[in-house]
């Protein structure tokens, strides 16, 4: 049985015209960006049109676009390269950060940093309150994400930026999961750094970005030949980094489209999760159209998500759940959830393929699940 696939945060098929466009650097194409000869002149040229192709779709410069393995080595990449550049100092970012934010800012602790999280109100969003309380303190760097990848919620970054920059700390946004399902403009922005990748976005996994301004002081963390202007060492991933500029590319062609179509999808979701009791995260807060973050009293999400899995569904627990680590997600902990709750959260996804239909059917079948799911919990209670 095919699975309706509704974990599209986690990763989205890579689109057939993205395919395409990889396909001639998988095959003839090989040479290395690097190679002074007519091979290496072909695969240069892919890799400076896709870095076209990324800096428009984020409204900056080609220079402005450091290629990388994905969101993860880019977050990393800002968090330790600025970092190295700096006296230690204090490192603020948002307590529902994603573990490649979280944890680099974690790490510095040992390089003499003091680690700051900024507090999230019960909507999802970062408390502006907070963010002035922590910058009374010398802060060297701050980050705090533009959409969160549990609940969608939207964060106000320029408004974070614009405190950052008064308090003459660098200021980073991790876009990974707003990147093609809204507008994202790295100047409107006002950071220093932001982060994207090419597998939430119909693009392939393995490539990323950062975004950076040129005035931003930044060491490589990867050490080796000084490619993408010495922040970056290694061959560049020809193929997968061609893949992210069509992936780009497509995301500003569509997204006009695509994100009122998915809202409306969500919309007629949260209705039927409504009617079965459902608490939903976040929302009232502004999201990403495509997130919906829900849980049923007394009922686990791992457990739905396995019976969901059974029925044909793929949809996700909240983050921590899916890993070896048995704690309630963060994000709802930080949001003031209480932790049986937070317990029951399955995060839905939808994506471009997604349609009416295939949402009437996953909440016939969660109907199902949830009271298969009560029944057993009454016979045991
Ligand atoms: N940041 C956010 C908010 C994410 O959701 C993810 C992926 O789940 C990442 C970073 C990591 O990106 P990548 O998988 O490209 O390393």
């Amino acid at each position: 049985m095919e699975h309706v696939y509704f974990d599209h945060n986690a990763t989205t098929p890579l689109d057939e015209r993205v395919f395409e466009a990889m396909v001639p650097y998988l095959r003839g194409r090989y040479g290395n960006a690097s190679s002074r000869h007519e091979p290496g002149t072909v695969a240069r040229k892919a890799v400076n049109a896709a870095r076209e192709q990324v800096a428009a779709l984020v409204n900056v410069q080609p220079s402005q676009v450091i290629f990388v393995s994905g969101g993860t080595e880019a977050n990393n990449l800002f968090i330790g390269g600025a970092a190295s550049c700096l006296k230690p100092a204090q490192v603020a970012v948002s307590a529902i950060e994603h573990p490649c934010v979280a944890r680099p800012a974690q790490e510095l602790a040992r390089h003499g940093w003091k680690l700051r999280k900024l507090a999230a109100g019960r909507d999802g969003q970062v408390e502006f309150a907070d963010v002035d309380e922590a910058l009374k303190a010398p802060t060297g760097i701050v980050s705090v994400m533009l959409a969160n990848n549990e609940t969608g919620v939207i964060q106000d970054v320029a408004a974070v930026a614009e405190r950052a920059r008064r308090a003459k700390a660098w200021m980073h946004t991790d876009a990974v999961q707003a990147l093609g399902k809204v507008p994202v403009d790295f100047a409107a922005l006002g950071v220093h750094a932001m982060t994207v990748s090419a597998h939430k976005i119909y693009g392939p996994k393995g490539a990323g970005a950062l975004i950076v301004d040129k005035r931003l002081e930044l060491r490589p963390i990867i050490h080796g030949g000084g490619h993408e202007q010495g922040l970056r060492s290694g061959t560049e991933n020809v193929p997968a980094i061609a893949g992210f500029g069509a992936a780009c590319e497509l995301a500003a062609a569509r997204m006009g489209g695509l994100a009122p179509r998915l809202e409306k999808l969500r919309a007629r979701l949260e209705e039927g999760l409504h009617g079965l009791g459902a608490a939903i995260f976040g929302e009232r807060a502004p999201r990403i159209p495509n997130t919906s973050y829900f849980a049923f009293k007394g009922i686990e999400g791992e457990t739905l998500v396995i019976e969901l899995d059974r029925a044909g569904f793929a949809v996700a627990p909240g983050a921590a759940c899916s890993s070896a680590n048995p704690e309630p997600s963060a994000t709802l902990i930080a949001m003031s959830v209480a932790p049986e709750i937070a317990r029951g959260a399955v995060r839905f996804s939808l994506g471009a393929a997604n349609t009416q239909e295939q949402v009437d059917d996953f909440l016939k079948a969660l109907k199902a699940a949830v009271a298969r799911l009560r029944s057993m919990t009454a016979v045991v209670v």
